[in-house]
C-alpha cells in the first residue's frame, strides 16, 4: 500500500486545535489505508534553546498524544526521530544539493528566525526544512499529511527529490502533499489572520488540548469574531466565525452550510457556547487517555522502540541507496 510519513515537533508539551485538525487527526484515519510512519521530531525540536529534561518529557508526552489521538501502533510506525539516525545523514547529502539562496526563500525559516532575531537565530533552524526533505524522502513517502504552513517544503522536498534522481539515477520517491481544504489552516482565537503555532501564538490564542476545560471553553467564548452578527462562512471578510465554523464542523461532522442555517438569526454568542462546550466534550477524554499513556511509560517507551526497529529497516535501506548513488566508498 501507499506510503505516508509525518511528524510533529515535541516542543511545548500539547498539541493545539491546529496540530490535531490540521495534521494528527488525518493521520489516524490514513493508518488504515496507508503504510504510515509517524515521527516526533526531536532534531527539530532543538533547532531553538529547549531544555534538555524538558525535552525528553515532552517527546513522551507527544508520543502518548498521538496515541491518545488514536494511532495504533499496530497499524503504523511510530517513532522518535533520533532513535534514527538515517535522517541526520541523508540530511547532509540534501543540504549539499541544497542552494542558499533556495534555502532563504523557506517563509518558515524566516518568520521563525525574525521571531527570535536574525543573528540569534541557528544554522540549524535554517537547514530544518532540508532535513525535513530527509525524514520524507527515508520512507519513499508517497504522500505527506500536513497543514499548509508545511507546503513550500513539501514543494523543496519534490524539487531536491527530483535534482537526486535527476543527476544521480532514479532513487527516491516524489512525494505528493496531502493537505485537507478544510483543516489547512487553523486559525488563532485571537487573531484570526494568522495561524495557531506552538511557537507564536499568544495563550490567549492557543486552544491547547490539554489545557484545562474550563479554561478552554472560556477561550472559546472569547474568540475574536468581528463586529458583525450574521453566522456566515467567509474567511475573506469574517475570519474569526470562519474559523470557529470549521471548528465545529469538523469536530462534529455537520457541514459548514448546516451550521449557517443552524446559527441563522442566533448571535455569536450561542455559536460559541456551543462550540466551548464541543471543546469540552472533545478534550476532556482526550487528556485523561493521554495521561493513561503517560502512566504506563514502559509501555510507551516499548512501543517507541519498536517503532524505530521498523523505521530504522526503511530509513537503512534508503541510506545505503543513496550513498551508493553518490559515490561514497562502502565500508566493507
Ligand atoms: P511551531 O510554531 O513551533 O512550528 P506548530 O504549531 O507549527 O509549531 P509543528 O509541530 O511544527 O507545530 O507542526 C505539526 C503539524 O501540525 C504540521 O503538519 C503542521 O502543518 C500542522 N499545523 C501546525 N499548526 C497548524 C494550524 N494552525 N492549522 C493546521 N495545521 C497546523
Ligand atoms: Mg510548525
Amino acid at each position: 500500500s501507499p506510503r505516508v510519513l509525518s511528524g510533529i515537533q515535541p516542543t511545548a508539551g500539547s498539541f493545539h486545535l491546529g496540530n490535531y485538525l490540521g495534521a494528527v487527526r488525518q493521520w489516524v484515519a490514513l493508518q488504515e489505508t496507508h503504510d504510515a510512519f509517524y515521527m516526533l521530531a526531536d532534531l527539530h525540536a532543538i533547532t531553538v534553546a529547549q531544555d534538555p529534561a524538558e525535552l525528553r518529557a515532552n517527546t513522551r508526552l507527544a508520543a502518548a498524544q498521538l496515541l491518545a489521538s488514536g494511532l495504533d501502533p499496530d497499524r503504523c510506525t511510530l517513532f522518535v526521530q533520533s532513535h534514527v539516525p538515517e535522517h541526520a545523514q541523508l540530511a547532509w547529502v540534501m543540504n549539499c544539493l541544497t542552494g542558499f539562496g533556495e534555502a532563504s526563500r523557506m517563509t518558515q525559516f524566516k518568520d521563525k528566525s525574525a521571531r527570535q532575531g536574525a543573528d540569534r537565530a541557528s544554522v540549524g533552524l535554517f537547514t530544518y526544512p532540508v532535513l525535513q526533505v530527509a525524514d520524507i524522502l527515508l520512507y519513499q513517502a508517497h504522500e505527506v499529511p500536513v497543514g499548509e504552513d508545511q507546503r513550500q517544503h513539501i514543494e523543496l522536498t519534490r524539487d531536491l527529490a527530483d535534482r537526486f534522481n535527476g543527476r544521480f539515477g532514479p532513487t527516491f520517491t516524489v512525494p505528493k502533499p496531502y493537505i485537507l481544504k478544510e483543516t489547512a489552516k487553523i486559525y488563532d482565537f485571537q487573531d484570526p489572520t494568522v495561524k495557531m503555532s506552538k511557537s507564536a501564538s499568544t495563550p490567549k490564542g492557543l486552544i491547547n488540548l490539554l489545557d484545562d476545560p474550563k479554561a478552554t471553553a472560556k477561550k472559546v467564548k472569547s474568540a475574536v469574531t468581528d463586529t458583525d452578527t450574521v453566522i456566515r462562512y467567509d474567511v475573506e471578510n469574517k475570519p474569526g466565525v470562519s474559523n470557529l465554523l470549521t471548528v465545529h464542523s469538523t469536530l462534529t461532522g455537520a457541514s459548514v452550510t448546516e451550521l449557517e442555517e443552524r446559527y441563522a438569526g442566533k448571535g455569536y454568542g450561542a455559536l460559541k457556547t456551543d462550540l466551548a462546550e464541543i471543546m469540552v466534550g472533545f478534550v476532556t477524554p482526550f487528556k485523561e487517555r493521554t495521561q493513561q499513556y503517560l502512566d504506563d511509560p514502559e509501555t510507551l517507551d516499548s512501543i517507541l522502540a519498536k517503532g524505530a526497529e521498523k523505521a530504522r529497516a526503511v530509513a537503512a535501506e534508503t541510506l545505503a541507496l543513496a550513498y551508493e548513488r553518490v559515490g561514497f566508498l562502502p565500508a566493507k
